[in-house]
């Protein structure tokens, strides 16, 4: 069984591609345990579809999908250039005003964020994903800025602009993810994902806005740009800040350069391993499968190397939202997921686990140790708010956790965690070994060759008042 169940989690946007009921149910039956809604494109309507899709699919299929609500930030973006393109020389100087709206084909073009209240003379800023390289000359009104070009090129409409050493000064949540994320927590999304986070405290001021809203999603933090990598130490605030962390390799290797990348990315997930949060590994894993129905050999290390380093999840952005293979791209990052985790084991831990909470981390320890020595065939885990869960998955078991818990909202967060299949039944004191039985009648559960037993480590992280807070059972069932 365990050969077969998939332990590191694919995370899927949805977009163009996928845009029927139909389709987003194939995606989930290939694999897709998480669906990500990006803020940066489409409208409320669309997004209202989207979500009853997905909840409609997982349903049907007795599936827990998690969705995530991925908030665009302080993304800048040039506005509309006449004829969608516009050639440029090392040493032209250009103007970008965000109170104009058309272009007239001069150096003064629009842009969607106000530049002036943030940017710094000598600052870069970072035009076309990184292919136009400016500098800051003058702050040349309350709107407007001027830069000057570095390296000849061209721009065109709606491009993406990064402004690396750009202190945001914790101003990094905007207008639109305001609205964004009112609309949100009247959508039951199970994660709200922040971008260009730039330290803990951006994290913080997500928290009290969500809660004043009454939103119970959880928190990823988008690392993406180079204020949030500079040091080791702020890397791990963050980390201990949120609920979990994506690995934004598209804007960071624009901001801080490709070749920081893998390394970033092996320490946040050794992090994010030591804090017991959620860690997802995104973009590009696949991006040659917008075009093409097999992946390369690159990528497919790529993927491989996440699923080692132990990620809890990894994702697919234009692949499966813009990309002519959607399905075909969950299936290849599957496959190479449950080939690399049935012949590698997971990077041993960096780090010695600290948790915040030393009992759940023995307890979580203890467990995985049990389960791996006595060669049980799962951990079922009964949980309330989801942290024994966490702290299980965070040991890398190399065998599924069953979790069972009364709260339908942390069922849905526990989709994307590793190893995690979640159930939401009522709380009993057994519960645990009661959806043994369920699984095992149905079929769903099948006992190593030359058994008809289940051997199960179940572990309670709930208060109860007969079996106490924190126990371990060996059942055999
Ligand atoms: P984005 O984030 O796709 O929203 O920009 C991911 C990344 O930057 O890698
Ligand atoms: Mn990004």
């Amino acid at each position: 069984m365990s050969k077969l169940f998939k332990r590191t989690k694919i995370l899927a946007t949805i977009g163009p591609a996928v845009f029927t009921e139909e389709k987003i149910t194939d995606l989930i039956m290939a694999g897709v345990n998480g669906c990500r809604l990006n803020f940066s494109h489409g409208n409320y309507m669309e997004r209202d579809q989207q979500i009853a899709w997905i909840r409609a699919a997982a349903a049907k299929k007795g599936r827990s999908v998690a969705i995530l609500q991925d908030l665009q930030g302080p993304k800048i973006r040039l506005g509309e250039i006449k004829d969608n393109h516009m050639d440029i020389k090392a040493g032209d100087e250009l103007i970008l005003d965000s109170a104009i709206t058309e272009h007239d084909g001069s150096n003064i073009l629009p842009v969607q964020y106000n530049l002036a209240e943030k940017a710094q003379v000598d600052e870069p800023i970072y035009i076309f994903d990184g292919k136009v390289k400016t500098h800051v000359t003058e702050i040349i009104s309350k709107t407007a800025i001027k830069v000057e070009v570095e390296n000849d090129g061209y721009i065109m409409s709606k491009k993406g602009i990064n402004l690396p050493d750009t202190d945001f000064g914790g101003d990094i949540i905007t207008e639109k993810d305001m609205a964004d994320i009112e609309f949100g927590a009247s959508r039951d999304f199970d994660y709200v994902a922040l971008s260009f986070v730039q330290s803990a405290a951006d994290i913080e001021k997500l928290r009290q806005i969500l809660l004043s809203h009454g939103s119970n999603a959880q928190i990823i933090a988008k690392i993406e740009t180079k204020k949030a990598i500079e040091t080791d130490e702020n890397l791990e605030e963050i980390v201990k800040a949120t609920d979990g962390i994506m690995v934004a390799r598209g804007d960071m290797a624009v901001e801080a350069g490709t070749e920081v990348v893998p390394i970033i990315q092996r320490k946040l997930v050794a992090l994010c391993r030591k804090h017991a949060k959620l860690c997802i590994v995104a973009t590009q894993m696949l991006g040659s499968m917008v075009e093409n129905p097999e992946p390369t050999r690159a990528e497919a290390s790529d993927v491989a190397n996440a699923v080692i380093q132990g990620a809890d999840a990894v994702m697919l952005s234009d692949e499966t939202a813009n990309g002519k293979y959607p399905l075909e791209a969950v299936k290849a990052m599957k496959r190479i997921i449950l080939y690399t985790q049935n012949n590698s084991t997971v990077a041993p831990l960096e780090f010695k686990q600290v948790g915040d909470d030393k009992v759940y981390d023995a307890i979580a320890g203890a467990t995985v140790e049990l389960a791996e020595e006595i060669d049980a065939d799962i951990i079922v885990c009964q949980t309330g708010m989801g942290a024994t869960a966490a702290a299980i998955a965070a040991k890398r078991p190399d065998l599924p956790i069953l979790t069972v818990t009364s709260n339908a909202r942390v069922a849905g967060q526990l989709a994307l965690t590793y190893a995690n299949s979640a159930f939401v039944r009522p709380y009993s004191e057994d519960y645990g070994a009661k959806l043994v039985y369920e699984l095992k009648n149905s079929g769903c559960l099948i006992p190593k060759e030359g058994s008809d037993e289940i051997l199960a480590v179940i572990v309670s992280g709930i208060k109860d008042l007969n079996s106490g807070t924190n126990t371990i059972r060996i059942r055999r069932i």
